[in-house]
């Protein structure tokens, strides 16, 4: 049976990166002497799994596509976009095209990869290559490892290599545009809607993707309150690509170290949940995985909808309920108070937040919940706990954070602590010590 479309062809796939410029697996698509018909999928798997239908992520993606598309249309190809499991739309597309390659950027997470595996084998069945590129991370793989040759499991040091081996080659922009003329020409292919593929907007505006100058001069002295505008925001589009890694961290490079660091922080747990995917079930620290949680589903429905009694751990828990987001030092506090204050394994809490972030990161989320419950890579020692009052008086000192989540805050409205502070700190520390000693 001969191809509807019998021109050999490349194709790239469009993935957590959905931009048209500065785009390395699009860059060397454009190069491959193939005309290139972008493809994106919305991968059923992970669409059945989400419960509510209303899903920032699917909205952003959405959008991004449909921005993509206008860019496409502007340039005379389009992006053709299905709806399936990936290997089942690669089986189709194989059927209508002759595709002598697919490009894409790579992608570390355990699901990403057998599923990158099995549309490799498929493709290679059929005669196609399949080609990957570095292009969400500055380093990856094995760029940054340790004297003796192995992956790095603490920050400071792999921080250091990782700005010692910084030089321009790392951030230069992979010039697509110069490329354009190389997409296959084509008549605009149609999107899904929203609704078609059985989902509604939230309608809320996402934050933009500019840098703000008074970020990049002041980050340092206002990133750790949460009162404050003082972080990016831009969490969202890394997680998608819709901005480049690569162009971010020279401005950052320029600008304001502290920040940059903050980027290497992401590459660190790339590289941590490429190096060591167990992360993603168990503890980085096995030893971890046998303290005895308590458990307790009641304690866990008060700390998801924000009624613990400490009200900057309820601040964060309803500013994440709310608009999906929350402010670093907030995430570190309302996950410590989960693991240590509740005693409930991290794992629930790594989960709910999965299920609410609009920035959702498997390995960043990861990293920060194993950092919190002193079982991951860097942990801090696990008799250290915070203490979430002194640090609401420290971070949020005039209480403005707290009052724009919790109006009921100094209200005799207000819920009571559900546990005392030294009790809990002296329950963990026990629960801990007793676990690791089982070890
Ligand atoms: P900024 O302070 O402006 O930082 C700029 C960028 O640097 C961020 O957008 C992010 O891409 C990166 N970054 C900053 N801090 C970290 C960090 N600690 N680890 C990795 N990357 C970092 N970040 C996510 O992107 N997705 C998650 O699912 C996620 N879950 C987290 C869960 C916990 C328990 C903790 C403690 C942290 C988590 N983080 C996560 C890291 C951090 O909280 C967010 O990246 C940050 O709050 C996003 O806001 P921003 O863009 O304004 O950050």
């Amino acid at each position: 049976m001969s191809k509807p479309s019998s021109e050999p062809v490349a194709l790239f796939w469009y993935r957590r990166d959905l931009r048209l410029n500065d785009n390395a697996g699009l860059y060397h698509a454009l190069r491959s002497g193939f005309p290139v018909l972008p493809v994106f999928i919305f991968d059923q798997t992970i669409l059945d799994a989400l419960d509510d239908k209303h899903d920032r992520r699917l909205e952003f993606i959405h959008n991004a596509v449909l921005e993509m598309q206008r860019e496409f249309r502007e340039i005379g190809t389009s992006l053709l976009v299905r709806y399936g499991k990936p290997l089942d739309v690669y089986r189709d597309l194989l059927k209508e095209f002759d595709i002598q390659a697919v490009y894409t950027n790579y992608d570390y997470e355990v699901y990403a990869k057998d599923r990158d595996k099995a549309v490799t084998d498929l493709l290679s069945e059929n005669g196609a290559e399949f080609h990957a590129y570095k292009d969400q991370t500055i380093f990856d793989r094995d760029e940054i490892l340790t004297g003796s040759g192995s992956p790095y499991t603490v920050f400071t040091p792999y921080s250091r290599n990782w700005h010692h081996k910084l030089t321009d080659f790392y951030l230069k922009s992979y010039p697509t545009k110069k490329y354009y003329a190389n997409f296959l020409k084509t008549a605009a292919l149609p999107i899904p809607t929203l609704e078609e593929l059985g989902f509604k907007p939230v309608n809320e505006p996402f934050p933009g993707k500019t840098v703000r100058a008074f970020l990049l001069d002041h980050y340092k002295e206002t990133r750790d309150f949460p009162a404050l505008k003082g972080t990016s925001e831009l969490s969202i589009h890394l997680r998608f690509g819709t901005i480049s890694i690569r162009e971010l961290a020279r401005k950052a490079k320029e600008h304001n170290f502290t920040f940059l660091n903050e980027l290497v922080w992401r590459d660190f747990y790339f590289q941590v949940l490429d190096h060591f995917p167990h992360v993603e079930k168990h503890s980085f620290r096995r030893e971890y995985d046998r303290i005895p949680w308590r458990n307790h589903e009641d304690e866990f429905q008060r700390w998801c909808e924000g009624r613990t009694g400490y009200p900057i751990v309820d601040a964060g828990m309803r500013q994440l309920n709310e608009i999906g987001w929350m402010h670093n030092r907030v995430r570190m506090i309302t996950a410590s108070f989960l693991c240590k204050h509740l005693l409930i394994d991290w794992r629930w809490g790594e989960a709910y937040f999965a299920k609410k972030l609009r920035d959702y990161d498997l390995s960043a989320n990861n990293g920060g919940w194993q950092w919190a419950a002193g079982s991951g890579t860097d942990a801090a020692p696990y008799f250290r706990v915070f203490n979430p009052t002194l640090q609401a008086q420290k971070f949020d000192p005039k209480g403005e954070y707290i009052r724009r989540w919790v109006p009921e805050f100094n209200s005799l409205d207000y819920v009571e602590p559900m546990v005392e502070h030294t009790m809990a700190r002296n329950r963990a520390i026990e629960s801990y010590k007793k676990g690791l000693a089982a070890a």
